[in-house]
């Protein structure tokens, strides 16, 4: 195992060099700048190496030997070091994160002793999770037969309230499942399908198995508000709310049993049309999410021209809210506005318990993500209900007292 470390202070410098070299048995370089740290880097560099780089060096900053460490493929560690601004730091760190680098951790100086020791800790794991990169899309011929084979499925997440704990609905969440390659998410199709023109097919594919799965959980003494995504792009004809109707009428459930959850995939095609079809869609009682809000896709022009009774909140603002500032910032913005518009609120993205902790005190009505449960097929949410009551009391007692 090699150590580099890059900083441009030589107090700095040497201070985390001598500590390295006892703390670990691994070989430490130091550079006082990015030039000579990156000409090293690129003739030699292996799996097990660690870097440690400020982001403020005169000759070529941290920002440059990131992307460039991205462009020769480095699969050591990185560690960033900075004395600036904490948002420029996380900032980094999601760029380090995007171009596929293994970031161990962003820390502002000094650093501890103790902190070093958890860094070789962390690049001594190899198993660490690999930061994830997008997989291929599929030919576009397969999605079409998946729609006519019904190898869609419905995973359903469930929504808990933030003071009760009571599991007030779920989320569609919809899989492939792939007779070759297993279970699909999203994220490699729903592009495609966009593409292909086939979110309309889809989406009441995927529209039609909630109603069946809610109907039959109705029909099983479990009352559940069904949400199901649907982007801009099916909003394109005038008789969707009367399609949405009429899936609901057949099943004998009310129109409040069905939350639809809205982004804007690409740009919006016709704003007065989706105005249209968004407003007879609240008329006839229809629930409507403004989702991931707080991204490009989720703007504030869409709130302002749309009908939404519900605001979910993008994981990005949610998980690690409690301990960057810059976050909570942005995540009470986000609740005050909704609050003050009186659209009932959702975190999403709750994946921790210090996340669950947060919310207990910030007025936010419903919590969803990880720290609660994964999305699940149907037939296991009974089971799942039946644990969450045991948990739940735990988990919500020390609020109450
Ligand atoms: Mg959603």
């Amino acid at each position: 195992m090699r150590i580099f470390i890059i900083d441009d202070d030589p107090f700095i410098r040497h201070l985390m060099g001598h500590q390295l070299s006892e703390l670990s048995q691994a070989q430490v370089y130091e550079f006082d700048g990015g030039v000579s740290a990156m000409d090293a880097i690129t003739r030699e560099h292996h799996a097990d190496d660690l870097i440690i780089c400020d982001l403020h060096m005169p000759d070529k900053d941290g920002v440059e030997l990131v992307r460039e460490l991205g462009q020769i493929g480095f699969k050591g560690g990185l560690v960033l070091v900075s004395g600036e601004d904490a948002r420029i730091l996380q900032t980094v760190e999601r760029l380090a994160q995007g171009l596929g680098l293994r970031l161990l951790d962003a820390l502002q100086k000094p650093v501890s002793r103790h902190r070093l020791e958890q860094i070789l800790q962390l690049n001594r794991e190899r198993d660490l999770p690999q930061t994830r990169r997008k997989a291929p899309p599929l030919p576009a011929n397969e999605l079409k037969q998946a729609l006519s084979r019904n190898e869609l499925i419905n995973h359903y997440q469930p929504k808990v309230s933030v003071r009760s704990g009571e599991v007030t609905g779920v989320e569609t969440l919809v899989r492939w499942d792939h007779p070759r390659d297993g279970l699909i998410y999203p994220d490699r199709f729903i592009a495609q399908a966009e593409e292909l023109g086939l979110m309309d097919p889809l989406t009441f594919a995927v529209l039609r198995r909630a109603l069946d799965d809610a109907a039959r959980w109705h029909q099983q003494g479990i009352e559940l508000q069904v949400a199901v995504n649907i982007s801009m792009d099916n909003l394109d004809a005038l008789d969707f709310p009367e399609r949405i109707e009429h899936e609901l009428k057949q099943r004998g459930l009310p129109p409040t049993s069905l939350m639809l959850e809205v982004t804007e995939s690409r740009l919006m095609r016709n704003r007065l049309e989706s105005m249209d079809i968004l407003s007879r869609l609240r008329l006839k009682r229809v629930g409507l999410s403004i989702d991931d809000f707080g991204t490009g896709h989720s703007s504030l022009a869409q709130l302002r021209d749309l009908p939404f009774n519900e605001l979910k909140i993008d994981q990005s603002f949610v998980h690690g809210v409690s301990h960057h500032a810059s976050l909570r910032s942005i995540f009470e913005g986000c609740l005050s506005m909704a609050q003050k518009l009186g659209l009932h609120t959702v975190a999403e993205g709750v994946e921790d318990a210090t996340d669950w902790a947060f919310l207990q005190y910030s007025g936010c009505d419903t919590a969803q993500g990880w720290f609660i449960a994964r999305a699940m097929p149907p037939e296991q949410l009974p089971h799942w209900l039946q644990q969450w009551q045991q948990r739940r009391t735990a988990l919500i007692q020390p609020a109450e007292e």
